[in-house]
């Protein structure tokens, strides 16, 4: 950023993320097996910055990094970052060459993507890793067991392809304290795996090579000892829990707690600071107006940083430790806060929007609940050309 001073930033606690990490891959051990661990970075790390996570996540030791498409696999590797990727979202036939000049692995659910990847693998003189997809009951991205089998078989018979794993994914676990629907799912699994596992054998392949995964978050916090070969996390390496019905449920099954530490701060400055009187306005469409003589504390942000719209005349930053209200419309650029019961604070004071300052904190999950959404989608929509600075707090 050509040296002048941001107007709004990320600052990410990159001790917290290897922390949480740990943490995550101890989790996965609890039951004496070393399952791989894969950490999901898509979404530019929730929204906590592509490499700075990425490359604290390594440092802790996780194995690999999981990304949504071939665009962030290429930034991670144009950073340098050298650890095995794994595309979580189909990747469409006209981006595997690409994929496998990246070296990422792909889940794959068509005879196409299978096609194209050998056709990428010989033209390139490297190997296309695949991961199959079972259907469990998502229905988004995967096929039922006898297609997956199906599919498997033209694998083994395309040169270039390696059949690397099988994956799929919970539909139901986060958001809920009843886990039928979750455990129906890896029952499904487990007999896809199986299957699979008889079909390498019947053709001279080693079963036990293949990595099979459906683990999130949720079910590495619920069951760990389920992690089966490979444990892709998200947001519990970033300090947070999936949801108050995990946090709920892990304590019901009496699982020990663990101490996620949450690891962004989003900061801007006051820009400006006013004194209006009794019956002002403010902002776009008039939707506040002050009671009383008010300050008014102008801040560089908008929803053009991801700072959302819904927030008008809802959310709340934190000023010299306290909490100031955001009055009226949040504008592409601006927002406007009530700095009034704030004490004294003057123009390039430090705000903070989402994190902790003093004994105060706005947490991603307070903001979500404001929005009628996740604390997935709060940090994530934080704008990318926003400034990702790595800080380490400790402690
Ligand atoms: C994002 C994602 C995960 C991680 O989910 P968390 O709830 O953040 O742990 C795991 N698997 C797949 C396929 C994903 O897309």
């Amino acid at each position: 950023m050509n040296g002048l001073p941001p107007l709004c930033w990320v600052e990410t606690d990159c001790a917290a993320l290897e922390h949480n990490a740990k943490v995550l891959i101890r989790e996965s051990r609890r039951s004496g097996r070393t399952p791989r661990t894969c950490v999901m970075v898509k979404g530019n790390a929730y929204g906590h910055g592509r490499v700075l996570a990425a490359r604290a996540f390594v440092r802790a030791g996780v194995d690999w990094l999981g990304v949504a498409d071939v665009f962030e696999a290429i930034a991670l590797r144009e950073a340098g970052v050298e650890a095995p990727l794994y595309n979580v979202v189909l990747t469409p036939p006209e981006h595997v060459a690409a994929a496998v000049a990246t070296d990422l692995r792909m889940v794959t659910a068509d005879v196409a993507s299978i096609a194209a990847a050998g056709a990428a693998a010989r033209a390139q003189g490297r190997p296309a890793r695949l991961h199959l997809k079972l259907e469990t009951g998502t229905h988004r991205q995967g096929v039922g067991e006898a297609e997956l089998l199906a599919l498997a078989a033209r694998c083994l018979d395309e040169e270039g392809v390696v059949l690397e794993g099988i994956a799929s994914h919970y539909a139901d676990i986060e958001d809920t304290t009843d886990h039928a629907f979750a455990t129906a799912q890896r029952t499904a699994f487990d007999h896809g795996v199986a299957a699979l596992r008889s079909l390498l054998a019947a053709r001279d392949r080693d079963p036990s090579a293949l990595i099979a995964h459906t683990s999130n978050s949720a079910a590495l916090l619920l069951w760990p000892d389920h992690g089966a070969d490979l444990v892709r996390f998200g947001i519990a390496a970033y300090g947070l829990w999936p949801s108050k019905e995990t946090f709920l449920s892990a304590q019901q099954l009496g699982r020990r707690p663990i101490a996620l530490r949450p690891s962004l701060c989003w900061k801007t400055r006051v820009a400006q600071v006013k004194d209006v009187p009794v019956g002002a306005d403010v902002g776009y469409g008039r939707t506040f107006r002050t009671l009383r003589p008010t300050r008014l504390g102008v801040l560089p942000m908008g929803y053009a940083d991801g700072y959302d719209r819904g927030l008008s005349s809802r959310g709340q930053v934190l000023v010299g430790g306290r909490r100031a209200p955001v009055v009226g419309r949040v504008a592409m650029n601006l927002t406007t806060v009530d700095l009034t019961d704030a004490g004294p604070v003057q123009r390039g004071d430090e705000v903070v929007v989402l994190g902790r300052q003093g004994e105060e904190a706005i947490t991603a999950e307070s903001m979500a609940a404001a929005l009628g959404t996740i604390h997935y989608e709060v940090t994530t929509r934080i704008a990318e050309r926003l400034p990702r600075i790595a800080v380490e707090t400790g402690g």
